[in-house]
């Protein structure tokens, strides 16, 4: 099996920490080609049972000008060709416009999209019940999954989930 996720989500929700932690040490370069800002390769993670490839989704975001529609152009038309969107949104914060702006984004795109709630280190156990119940209702996710970037709780079982989706 192998597939291709993108990882999106507003600024410092933990993006970057995910793929550090996943990729890591067995980081890939797919070719020594220059890649364009566009769709980057981000890595790829190599196990027994899947390969995962991890592309960089930019512009995604309310755009301010021409360039910044055509990105957002872009950005909409790679997700439709992902096998699986990763949206990560912080536990410590409320859903906010840029969320917002994201998810109505997503409306009509067939590719199943997971909501990755992060920082659950941060939160006591029973605050999860709230974050989930005030993002279920805004999108039909195909699977909600808590996790911890940065200490690593429950990172296996999302790769597991993600997996089934490849
Ligand atoms: P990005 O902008 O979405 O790529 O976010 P980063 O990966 O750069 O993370 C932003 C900040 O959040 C950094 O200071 C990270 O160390 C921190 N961070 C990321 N994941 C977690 C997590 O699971 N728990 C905690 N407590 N902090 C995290
Ligand atoms: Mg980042």
């Amino acid at each position: 099996k192998s597939g291709f996720i993108s990882i999106i989500g507003r600024p410092n929700v933990g993006k970057s920490t995910f793929l550090n932690r996943v990729i890591g040490q067995k980081i890939a370069i797919m070719s020594d080609k220059p890649q364009t800002t566009r769709n980057k390769v981000q890595g790829v993670l190599t196990q027994s049972s899947s390969q995962m490839i991890f592309i960089d989704t930019p512009g995604i975001h309310k755009p301010k000008h021409k360039l910044g529609e055509f990105m957002l152009k872009v950005a909409k038309n790679t997700l439709r060709e992902v096998d699986v969107i990763m949206f990560m949104v912080n536990a410590e914060q409320k859903i906010g416009k840029g969320d917002e702006f994201i998810l109505e984004m997503l409306e009509g795109n067939k590719t199943p999209v997971f909501l990755v709630i992060n920082k659950i280190d941060q939160i006591h156990p029973d605050e999860l019940v709230d974050i989930i119940a005030s993002y279920k209702d805004k999108y039909p996710f195909a699977e909600i999954v808590p996790i911890s970037a940065l200490q690593g709780n429950n990172v296996e079982n999302l790769l597991s989930a993600i997996e089934k989706y490849l």
